[in-house]
């Protein structure tokens, strides 16, 4: 999709929302609605009869902004919000919307000042613009990929479960989890990534009932889970799996635990189709571990959306409402995790279709004993 029509839809939404121009200041979005991938920017769409956007960043972006925002104008300023406040009261728009979940009570007073000053300096009496909150309407918008997307987050994945693969060949006890992410991630760059997702996770033995056990110096142990959890970026989009692997032998209630999870995750899957609520796809997972016993040990929800960003709406909670809808990129990611024994994850990435959906992510998932 063009960012023409982005730009259009988004436009289209801060109408329906009563505001007649939307500040878009949240990079992610910015780059959706304009392709401008730099750290310092502020956009400003208008809706009416004189549409318009309008990109505002500074001098650093200069020769970077025209190329990749081409088909949105640009102006270069030293503080691109100030200059952004400007334009509003200069353009007379009456109501301008920003997205409260994006914007700190901080910027929010700084972008009212900004009006203020730009009103006092401003010889014609225009009646400042005002601020409005408004819900996150361009995080909507991106909730559903476009074909060009999802082929670059398929990409993504692809290179994800490449990468596992050779990390299966990789591990040994005695090394540390450090070095495993290591050698993750230099082959992640090697393979083409422009970075990681999120900070890898490598949570061994006991660190294993860490659900966010980033990598430390602790050495992978004889005998216990290794969870990998990790994502590479790729021409913008995220990729995110988990898998688990055991070393040595595994005890009883590590192999029963590890069954609960895997039945779980591929019940979470098999429930993801257009038009399920979020909270109907986690209870497909989380009844499978209630059964198992293990229910109390999932301690977080049982996915998100992905894309641009690691973690986007929705979110797949227990009990939420959203349906799933076509297009929709999102995670399956069970868990259970034994305080001071173990613990192990598993994640898929998954595209909704109207039938399904379909697995970005076909690593496999059958235990695993290195
Ligand atoms: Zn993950
Ligand atoms: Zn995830």
């Amino acid at each position: 999709m063009s960012t023409t029509l982005r730009k259009k839809r988004a436009a289209d939404a801060a109408a329906a929302a009563g505001v007649d121009a939307l500040l878009v200041t949240h990079l992610p979005d910015v780059r959706y609605l304009s392709g401008f991938t730099g750290s310092s920017a502020a956009l400003i769409l208008t809706n009416g009869v004189h549409r318009r956007a309008v990109l505002f960043t500074d001098g650093r972006y200069t020769a970077q902004a025209r190329a990749e925002a081409a088909g949105t104008r640009v102006v270069i300023a030293p503080k691109p919000m100030q200059a952004a406040c400007g334009w509003l009261l200069k353009s007379r728009v009456k109501h301008c919307g920003f997205d409260a979940s994006q914007t700190t009570v901080a910027s929010l007073s700084a972008m009212r000042k900004a009006v203020a000053e730009a009103a006092k300096a401003s010889k014609a009496k225009s009646s400042k613009p005002k601020f409005v909150a408004v819900k996150p309407l361009v995080a909507r918008l991106r909730e559903i990929k476009d074909p060009e997307e999802i082929q670059r987050m398929r990409a993504a994945a692809a290179m994800g479960c490449m990468l596992f693969d050779r990390m299966l060949a990789y591990m040994q006890p005695g090394m540390t989890e450090m070095a495993v992410a290591a050698e993750l991630e230099h082959a992640a760059r090697l393979a083409g990534a422009e970075g990681m997702s999120f900070q890898t996770i490598v949570a061994s033995g006991i660190r294993s009932s860490m659900p966010h056990g980033h990598a430390s110096s602790a050495k992978l142990p004889r005998r216990g889970f290794v969870t990998l959890d990790f994502g590479v970026v790729l021409e913008g989009y995220c990729s995110d799996m988990t898998r688990t692997i055991h070393l040595g032998p595994a005890s009883a209630a590590e192999r029963h635990a590890y069954d609960a999870v895997l039945e779980a995750q591929e019940a979470g899957v098999a429930a993801v189709r257009a038009g399920v609520s979020v909270g109907d796809v986690d209870e497909a997972a989380r009844s499978v571990l209630r059964r198992a016993k293990l229910d109390k040990w999932f301690t977080h929800s049982t996915g998100h959306g992905v894309g641009l960003e690691i973690h986007e709406a929705p979110r797949l909670a227990a009990k939420a409402t959203e349906r799933l809808e076509a297009g929709m990129v999102v995670t399956i990611e069970p868990g259970v995790y034994l305080p001071g024994k173990f613990g192990l994850r598993i994640e898929d990435t998954v595209v909704v279709t109207r039938t399904g959906c379909e697995i970005l992510t076909p690593s496999p998932k059958a235990w695993i004993e290195l």
